[in-house]
């Protein structure tokens, strides 16, 4: 079977063999990243019913997204001996698909309710209906919600110890009886429902007799609901496989739990375990680089990780002055590896920590007609449903009667927005206002606080035109949201709360560039519309477009480029992960200690690093901006921590390097060329620092050049026969 493998191009290495060959019983496969647990985990699949006449129906193969699922089919179908029935017959699925299909299988009719969009569009028309449009993002709350559930836990045992923590399970509550009003379900909810199915004998009986095989990849950010319904299933048969890699569990913000995988062989004592150590995918220096990283967790499993690959490139390191020249120079330099031929723009993907630090880079992106595809971002900054009400406030300060702009203004008024603006509509028909919210004044729904309000908030609309743009955001921010930032926090609202204040931050630090109102609000716009445009790039699959994503969501994808960008203090790690009690110098930015710190939110954050590190092939370009919101920004402690001294790139005499040599674009400048929309918007920027001499003050390779290894970074040779095969080829 092995030859057959081969001679379809498959080479497995001796212990990728032994794990594809097993026999029976429970087996854990540990691998660090890239070294080929998924390609494992297919071929297993193909070799069970090839050699071992086990029906493709008898195969569970669990993933964690949908589209790996898809590619795990294609992979199988590739395999020799198996028929194309074969492996369409083989349960490769989700969690939720397995849940959903068992729910479908004992005549659960319910709708599923499954698409991101609709849930938001429900939980918005609660909030509304609540009169708390603008108080609460629908994602954060939905994604409140969900962690909640994924410990098996029900809406009302939610926390409601401040009036604020009322309200959003107010909303939440609303927001579970009109699914069930309607016979809908969540994906939570499937899961809930399919696990609470399996503790009847008899669902469970005849799902435990067919599913002779069970396997589960990324078996390290699986749920304790998920991981309680692998363990009945296989209960019978007991040919568990899992495969993961602990120094991989990025999700524990969503009920992940590490241990699933650190105590696996204590909850199957006969369970065999398979270590699986040779990277195929990235350069050995990558490699190494992603490794000591994370070498300085305590909780984990301690791996030797070889590289198959060559020694390519050293990863390359740069310090830009902060966010904008961060995005100014990677774009910069992306263009340039592309107009030279190296990489098409599909080669390359910009991972970030969270959402809101993508907002620089997306802009520049955007204004340089760069292709790209944003994955899991449904709009621009300025559009989301928290900033929108600040920018259309902004909005209506220039012009008053823009009437696209009221709705969203009237939810912090506590009013309906559509009986809201029929009311005004109907009363500018009679008599046009120069400001058209004032008509609300006068509608007799309202009552004498809220006509009060009305009349404030159009003073706060006049008086924000004068305003420096920066400062009006922090005007509102005080107003609309501030009460709600400082009341008192509990476990399950932190989070969303973080996102909140890290959302403003980032809205008034994008508003200093502006001196006007007016420049902050037509460079938003233009955004927008240039967005539109590129619509059509991303509906195609495969599109030839930077793709740019979080780090959670680059999880088990491989690219030959990678930009990480946001490697400082406060970015990654988080700013949440670092201890309140630190010294202050440290806090606000100052090169920590090389001591190593190693809380559990660390941790994670750590793992998060080597996840960013180790997507890479053959480029890694690192960026540590030394500031973040206008705050002093230290490089990111988990590569002083790798490399043992601070990169030689943040000191002034470093050596230049090709990464960091921008070659005179500034800013915002379109490769249109001038009289293109985009070099109207450049002079609408202020106070910001030309790019080429703060780049070649600070940029330099970390891991040091053929020619001049400064900073060393172990690399380990492969000594494994079959790679040394695999490198001959
Ligand atoms: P991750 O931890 O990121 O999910 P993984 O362990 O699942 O990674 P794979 O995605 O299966 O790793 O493999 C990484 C890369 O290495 C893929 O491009 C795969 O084709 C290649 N690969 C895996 N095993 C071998 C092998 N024996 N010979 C050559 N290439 C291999
Ligand atoms: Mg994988």
């Amino acid at each position: 079977y092995f030859r057959a493998l081969e001679n379809a191009g498959i080479h497995l290495n001796r212990p990728q063999i032994q794990a594809v060959r097993h026999g029976k019983g429970p087996l854990l496969t540990l691998a660090g990243a890239g070294c080929g647990k998924t390609t494992v985990l297919a071929a297993r699949a193909g070799y069970l019913m090839a050699m071992r006449d086990v029906p493709a129906s008898s195969i569970l193969l669990v993933t964690f997204t949908s589209k790996a699922a898809a590619e795990m089919k294609l992979r199988i179908a590739g395999l020799p001996g198996v028929r194309p029935a074969a492996a369409r017959a083989v349960q490769a699925r989700t969690f939720h698909s397995f849940a959903l299909a068992m729910l479908r299988h004992r005549g659960v009719q319910d709708e599923v309710f499954g698409e991101t969009q609709a849930q938001h569009t429900v939980m918005k028309m609660m909030l509304r209906q609540l009169g708390l449009s603008e108080a609460f993002q629908p994602e954060s709350l939905l994604s409140a919600l969900s962690a909640w559930k994924a410990e098996g836990r029900s809406a009302d045992e939610l926390p409601e110890t401040v009036r604020e923590e009322s309200d959003a399970k107010r909303a939440m509550l609303a927001y579970e009886a009109w699914k069930q009003e309607r016979n809908k379900m969540d994906f939570d909810d499937i899961l809930l429902r399919a696990s609470a199915l399996l503790r009847d004998p008899d669902v469970l009986q005849p799902l435990q007799r067919r599913f002779s095989h069970i396997m589960v990849d990324e078996f390290q950010d699986t749920n304790a609901l998920q991981y309680e319904m692998v363990q009945r299933l296989a209960a019978r048969h007991r040919n568990l496989m899992v495969v993961g890699d602990d120094d991989q569990t990025i999700y524990t913000f969503n009920g992940a739990r590490q241990e699933s995988i650190l105590e696996f062989d204590k909850v199957y004592k006969d369970a065999k375990v398979i270590t699986l150590d040779i990277n195929y995918r990235s350069d050995a220096r990558i490699l190494g680089l992603g490794s000591n990283i994370v070498a300085k967790n305590v909780h984990r499993r301690s791996k030797r990780l070889s590289a198959a690959g060559r020694e390519g490139l050293p990863p390359q390191f740069a310090t830009p002055s902060g966010p904008e020249e961060e995005a100014g120079h990677i774009v910069t330099h992306l263009l340039g590896q592309v107009e030279e031929g190296r990489l098409r723009y599909r080669d390359i993907a910009i991972l970030h920590r969270t959402a809101s630090g993508s907002r620089s880079i997306f802009e520049q992106l955007i204004m340089r007609d760069v292709p790209f595809i944003q994955y899991g971002a449904g709009a621009v900054f300025y559009d989301q449903s928290l900033i929108r009400p600040l920018m259309d406030h902004l909005r209506l300060s220039l012009n008053p009667r823009r009437m696209e702009s009221i709705p969203s203004t009237l939810g912090p008024l506590y009013v309906s927005r559509e009986a809201g603006m029929e009311w005004i509509m109907r009363e500018e028909k009679q008599q046009a206002k120069k400001y058209p919210l004032i008509h609300l004044s006068r509608w007799d729904r309202l009552r004498d606080f809220q006509r009060e309000q009305v009349k404030e908030r159009i003073r706060l609309i006049r008086s924000l035109t004068t305003m420096k743009p920066a400062y009006a955001i922090q005007e509102m921010r005080r107003i609309f949201y501030d009460k709600y930032l400082e009341s008192g926090d509990t476990g399950a609202w932190t989070h969303y709360k973080e996102t909140m204040q890290e959302s403003l931050e980032e809205l008034e630090t994008a508003a200093k560039r502006f001196d006007t109102v007016e420049a902050f609000v037509s460079f938003a716009d233009e955004l927008s519309e240039r967005h539109r445009q590129m619509e059509s790039l991303r509906r195609e699959e495969d599109s030839d477009a930077v793709r740019l994503m979080t780090i959670h969501r680059a999880k088990g994808l491989e690219f030959p480029c990678v930009y990480w960008i946001g490697a400082s203090e406060g970015i990654l790690p988080h700013s949440s992960a670092l201890h309140s009690e630190l010294p202050e110098d440290r806090r606000a930015g100052a090169a920590p200690t090389t001591a190593v710190d190693n809380d559990a939110a660390l941790e994670e954050e750590r793992r998060l690093a080597y996840v960013a590190v180790t997507r890479a092939k053959e480029l890694l370009y690192i960026t540590s901006p030394a500031s973040n919101h206008g705050k002093p920004a230290a490089v990111s402690r988990f590569l002083l921590e790798a490399y043992g001294v601070i990169p030689e790139a943040s000191k002034p005499e470093a050596r230049r390097s090709s990464f960091g040599q921008p070659k005179g674009a500034s800013g915002y400048s379109s490769r249109a060329g001038a009289g293109s929309p985009a070099s109207g918007t450049a002079t609408r920027v202020s106070s910001r620092p030309g790019p080429s001499s703060a780049t070649a003050r600070t940029t330099s390779s970390v891991a040091g050049s053929q020619a001049e290894p400064r900073i060393n970074v172990p690399v380990w040779k492969c000594t494994d026969d079959a790679c040394k095969a695999w490198m001959r080829r």
